[in-house]
């Protein structure tokens, strides 16, 4: 027998910077400039944003003379599919794009999610930038580099890992965002803070009712806490084999809620009934006090969000759901639950008759 050893121990820088403030939306297309990623440039975005922003956009890449094309699908969460995916990619080879492209994904969490698999794959991978429009997108889902499309069967199903160059966070655009999606934003930098920062909660607690109002220097103060928090988790397990589980907090509920209410109830309600019930788990587990519950459900309800499980859910098709989530190891559903505000510890069995005990 002969053997020939193939050696792949690197060691990769992939560090990014997040860029947060007012009015960046009209400096990316100089600063990627610079930054010389690319030739050519593929602008990803959906219907809705770019009726808003992606003209004006793609003018100024135009303005800085950068062969930049712009690509579009419907906005929502049912386009998040392969038959999207296979659109861009045929658009982009269309287009001629090659290795020396750089792709753009200006949009909420959908487009980021998919413009981002779109560039892990075209060509074998190529760089691409997050320019989030909502406020998920910005504290959540443009920083860590998961990038997915969903399957009937479930969502995010098919993706990789495929970290952004950069992330353009423009505090303008959050003007134009509907309540709802402020909402499903801020479920999840409430979720940041009972994860890392009890000071960071306090403060979300104190100034909530003018962060609602959308005062800026709050937001800009909240945006960057809730970034640094997601960067930090994923700086210290960027693949998720452990402490990046801590982020679910919240979602093994959530999900079960969201897919059992087939999407009419948002994923931010769903998180924060999620946040409360697996809050409820903990305290049944011992692991949390009351005293701690009833702060993470005043913020929640503080903030407009619902606590409360929508009527008919049967804590029987929630078990069920649960097992179908991707944080099932074994057969047993692994929760991430707190243990204190600021406190989350993840791969937590709970026995299904707690579960039940808590939905009921
Ligand atoms: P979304 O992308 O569907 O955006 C919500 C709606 O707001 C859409 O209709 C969109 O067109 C519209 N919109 C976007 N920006 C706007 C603006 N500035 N003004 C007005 N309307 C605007 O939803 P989302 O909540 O941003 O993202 C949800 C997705 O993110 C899900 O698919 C979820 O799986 C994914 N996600 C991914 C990660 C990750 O780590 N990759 C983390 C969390 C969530």
């Amino acid at each position: 027998m002969q053997k020939v050893r193939v050696k792949l121990r690197k060691q990769a820088d992939n560090s990014y910077d997040i860029l947060i403030g007012s009015g960046l939306l009209s400096k990316v297309p100089s600063d990627l400039k610079k930054s010389k990623l690319g030739n050519k440039y593929a602008i990803i975005t959906d219907t809705n944003v770019e009726k808003l922003y992606a003209k004006d956009f793609l003018r100024n890449f135009v303005m800085n003379r950068l062969d930049t094309y712009l690509l579009r699908f419907n906005a929502g969460e049912q386009q998040k599919n392969r038959q999207t995916k296979a659109y861009l990619e045929d658009e982009l080879i269309d287009f001629n794009f090659t290795r020396d492209s750089v792709v753009i994904a200006l949009g909420g969490g959908v487009v980021g999610d998919i413009a981002g698999f779109v560039a892990a794959t075209f060509n074998r991978g190529i760089p691409y930038v997050q320019v989030p429009t909502t406020l998920l997108a910005m504290v959540d889902s443009s920083i860590g580099g998961k990038v997915a499309i969903d399957h009937p069967l479930g969502k995010n199903l098919v993706g990789a890992f495929h970290q952004p160059k950069k992330v353009f966070i423009d505090l303008d655009i959050l003007k134009t965002l509907p309540k709802r999606e402020i909402l499903n934003g801020l479920a999840e930098i409430i979720k940041h803070a009972v994860i890392a920062d009890k000071e960071f909660f306090g403060f979300l607690d104190k100034n909530m009712e003018k962060i609602l109002s959308a005062d800026s220097k709050l937001m800009e103060k909240t945006i960057k806490r809730a970034c640094e928090i997601k960067a930090r988790v994923v700086e210290a397990d960027e693949k998720e084999s452990g402490l990046r589980k801590i982020l679910n907090f919240g979602h093994t509920i959530g999900h079960a809620v969201e897919a059992l209410t087939n999407f009419q109830i948002s994923h931010g309600e769903a998180v924060s009934i999620g946040m409360v019930k697996e809050a409820q788990l903990a305290k049944e587990l011992k692991l949390i006090s009351q005293k701690d519950v009833d702060k993470i459900k005043a913020i929640l309800e503080k903030a407009g969000a619902s606590t409360k499980l929508p009527i008919g859910i049967r804590h029987k098709d929630i078990i069920k759901k649960t097992l179908l989530d991707k944080k099932v190891r074994g057969g047993k559903v692994e929760y991430s639950l707190p243990l204190r505000i600021g406190k989350v510890k993840h791969g937590i069995p709970v026995p299904d008759k707690i579960v039940s005990k808590v939905i009921k």
